[in-house]
């Protein structure tokens, strides 16, 4: 069946979510084509077969926009979400270290704290010459050798799968803790630790539903006759501006926003720029482990909301306690609690999925998440085939020209894996990115409309209107 449409958006996630949103506000021709049965993409959430809830890795709601606090509000009403602080912490040595770790060193064996301060020092000094080319040399530069050794680089592994030598380090910005050494050495005096660092220190999450209610929610808001679920697009053809679901209904558009993930475009979109720049975007799968238990969560794990593991004795780099989130993420609430492990994988990381589920709970009891021994009340798991869109070195100028040349023909692919930029990938940047898009389309404008795609230090750096 033949469709005509002026704005066509492919994808329910919060890039697409964001784009319908702004479409509806001012009231122009458009649809949405989903090719899952729900809203949500990577920021949804399931129920398993015993009744616990798990978001697709642990997602928490912090933001920069105030439109999308507005739809937040909107999605799930002011009473319809837990406020959280913070409490995360680095499981090391068969200890808890606050986060960040380099402010918190006094928490360390003084012979490695006294490594790691001599290292920040050492740093410190030379950061005016140093030039670092990488990520790992960046790492080395601003924390010295004693921080990047015992956690900088295997936590930074654990989570990119890819060596640090083949990282970019622009993305960093706000999302890594750069030291103050006088505040590191007062924490060693006092013992006190420095935990008040960081753009997510406060943060919230739904009281029912996991993060996937919110879209869905937004999802359901719309106008029902413009949404059509279960329709993956499988065929753009970029001349006649046509895009051709699997079902064989025919979408004509004057203009595209897609939130597909950009290797897959090339792809799907032939002719625009050469199949083989689909090859050169790096990105890394996550495998996600939930485990619900009987009673309450033991004391030492009461109130911390996630963790993040260094060591190489555990599969994962960050764990969840996330029945902390929210109580209603277990069927029986406050009479269960879960946890919720990450697993990065990569060529350069690989991980078996049929054996990384019980290699997860060994390491949760050798870490002494769980009890030793005992019964589990779920174990679920699930694999992300694309989790991380990978930081990787020279990554803009394999990008920035595969998205202009797909605007050229009235393409604008936005997103986390849309737009392939990390540091602009979180669920309120990629709703930014759909609804920024729109207003540029609709306005006529240049790239100034989209300051969340084309200068991400800037919105990451303020409150945006
Ligand atoms: C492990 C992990 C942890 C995270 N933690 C956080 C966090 O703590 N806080 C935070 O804010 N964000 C977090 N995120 C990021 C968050 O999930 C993303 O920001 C967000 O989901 C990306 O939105 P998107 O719409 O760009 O892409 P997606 O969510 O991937 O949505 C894309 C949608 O397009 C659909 N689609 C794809 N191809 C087609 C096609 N051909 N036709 C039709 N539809 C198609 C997909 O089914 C999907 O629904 C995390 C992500 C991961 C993986």
């Amino acid at each position: 069946m033949n469709h005509e449409t002026e704005y066509l958006v492919l994808g329910g996630g919060p890039t697409g979510l964001g784009a319908a949103c702004r479409l509806q506000e001012k009231n122009l021709d458009w649809h949405l084509l989903e090719a899952e049965s729900d809203f949500g993409g990577l920021a949804s959430s399931f129920v398993d077969e015993n009744g616990f809830t798990w978001d697709l890795g642990g997602h928490v709601q912090f933001s920069h926009y105030e439109t999308f606090d507005r739809y937040m509000d909107l999605a799930l009403g002011r009473d319809g979400w837990f406020n959280h602080e913070r409490e995360s912490w680095i499981w090391m040595r068969d200890r808890f270290v606050p986060y960040p770790f380099q402010y918190n060193i006094h928490r360390l064996d003084p012979k490695e704290r006294d490594v790691c301060l001599a290292g920040l020092k050492a740093a410190r000094d030379h950061q005016a010459g140093a030039h670092p080319r990488n990520f790992e040399e960046w790492m080395l530069a601003t924390f010295g050798p004693g921080v990047c050794d015992l956690f900088m680089k295997p936590y930074n592994f654990k989570v990119w799968a890819h060596p640090a030598s083949m990282l970019d380090y622009h993305w960093i910005g706000e999302r890594v803790a750069v030291p103050d050494i006088g505040k590191v050495e007062q924490a060693i005096q006092t013992g006190r630790d420095e935990i008040s660092w960081g753009p997510n220190r406060l943060f919230h999450f739904p009281k029912f539903g996991g993060t996937g209610a919110v879209w869905r929610s937004i999802g359901r808001r719309l106008p029902r006759q413009r949404i059509s679920l279960g329709s993956p697009v499988e065929a753009i053809d970029v001349a006649g501006r046509v895009a051709t679901t699997a079902g064989g209904e025919r979408w004509k558009y004057r203009y595209l926003i897609t939130s597909m993930p950009l290797n897959r475009l090339v792809l799907a979109a032939r002719g625009v720029v050469h199949d083989d720049v689909a090859g050169k975007l790096l990105y890394s799968a996550a495998h996600v482990v939930g485990i619900g238990v009987e009673g309450r969560p033991p004391e030492h794990l009461k109130t911390k909301c996630w963790m993040y593991f260094p060591m190489s004795n555990s599969p994962y780099y960050r764990v969840t306690v996330f029945s902390n989130y929210s109580p209603n993420n277990t069927p029986r609430p406050g009479f269960q609690w879960s946890l919720m492990a990450e697993v990065a994988e990569s060529s350069f990381k690989p991980v078996s999925r049929d054996a990384v589920a019980d290699d997860v709970v060994r390491a949760f009891r050798e870490d002494r998440l769980l009890p030793a021994e005992g019964p589990l009340s779920t174990k679920t798991y699930r694999f992300i085939p694309m989790g991380y869109p990978t930081p990787f070195l020279g990554r803009n100028a394999v990008v920035d020209p595969i998205l202009r040349a797909f605007e050229a023909v009235g393409i604008f692919s936005r997103g986390r894996f849309g737009a392939w930029k990390y540091e602009v990938a979180n669920q309120d940047h990629c709703f930014a990115q759909g609804y920024e898009c729109v207003e540029r389309l609709s306005r006529g404008g240049g790239e100034e409309l989209e300051p969340t795609l084309f200068t991400p230090s800037l919105v990451n750096s303020r409150r945006n209107p």
